[in-house]
């Protein structure tokens, strides 16, 4: 292979640089291949759906973009310049791409508005390695409040995180990752588990939080990415198998085929 990608980076055809550019990504687990050979460039400022029948690899993918997964091969590259393969969560995500927190990393006896100012006062969002005082820690509540707000948590920012519904600990969760204040904010099936309700107030949300930065969306939903997406890649067996705008994605015939096959083998 001759010239690595930070030299082919550039000036790699028309139209503007992605923000997210990914070359040849592979991750085997003992020798098996969940992501084989994925390249997948990321527009600035849109929302890019990753989508696909289960075991596609697009939970492997996401995490090999955030660095929760090292890379078997390939590189990802952040705005033509950062090489992000290899870095730590941490470090990635104070490069600007963060994700979504995991409800399981809430602590059900501190309330959201807490959750929020630690994560404020982290700067990176991800594990909760300190403890700060009141004091310091009363730096952030108005940002605190404010992001509160921004998910609908405006009235709930006092109450045990513990007691709230699923759908509101996952409004949590966007908050805490939008306290990063991230270029590239990736989503996790952010509506997975979510009865309708739930489901059209994230869309909401999304629609609300999408401005000024980048979105990359794993979704099973499919009325979910036809209400979001601006480009869709369809992954199957650990390739991309389609991509393209949501409209012409959802009558692309090789992936109508995808979703019967996978529809099939899950009964
Ligand atoms: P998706 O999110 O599209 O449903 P995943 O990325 O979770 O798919 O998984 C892709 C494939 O990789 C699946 O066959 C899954 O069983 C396998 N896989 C994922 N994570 C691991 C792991 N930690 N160890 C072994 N196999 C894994
Ligand atoms: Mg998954």
């Amino acid at each position: 292979m001759g010239g690595g990608p930070a030299e082919d980076g550039r000036g790699a055809g028309p139209g503007p640089a992605p923000v997210l550019r990914a070359r040849g990504l592979v991750r085997e687990f003992r020798g098996f291949r969940a992501v084989d050979g994925v390249d997948l460039d990321v527009a600035e400022g849109g929302v890019h759906a990753l989508v696909g029948p289960n075991g596609a690899g697009k939970t492997t993918l996401f995490n090999l973009l955030t660095g929760f997964l090292k890379p078997s091969a390939g590189s990802v590259l952040l705005e033509e310049r950062r090489e992000l393969a290899g870095r730590s969560p941490e470090a990635i995500s104070r490069l600007g791409v963060a994700r979504s927190f995991q409800i399981t990393s809430l602590f059900a006896e501190l309330t959201p508005h807490q959750h929020v100012e630690l994560a404020l006062a982290s700067g990176t969002g991800i594990g909760w390695r300190f403890w700060l005082s009141d004091r310091r820690l009363g730096r952030f509540a108005g940002r605190a409040e404010e992001l509160l707000a921004q998910v609908g948590l405006a009235d709930l920012g006092g109450v045990p995180a513990g007691s709230l519904s699923y759908g509101r600990k996952r409004a949590l969760e966007l908050a805490l990752a939008l306290a990063l204040d991230p270029k590239v904010l990736l989503l996790d099936e952010p509506t997975a588990g979510m009865g309708v309700e739930d489901v059209d107030r994230t869309i909401e949300l999304i629609r609300k939080i999408r401005a000024g930065r980048t979105v990359v969306l794993v979704e099973h939903n499919m009325n979910v990415v036809a209400s979001l997406a601006d480009r869709v890649t369809v992954l199957q067996h650990g390739r991309v198998l389609a991509e393209g705008p949501y409209a012409e994605i959802r009558r692309d015939p090789r992936v109508i085929t995808a979703y019967l096959g996978d529809a099939h083998a899950e009964r």
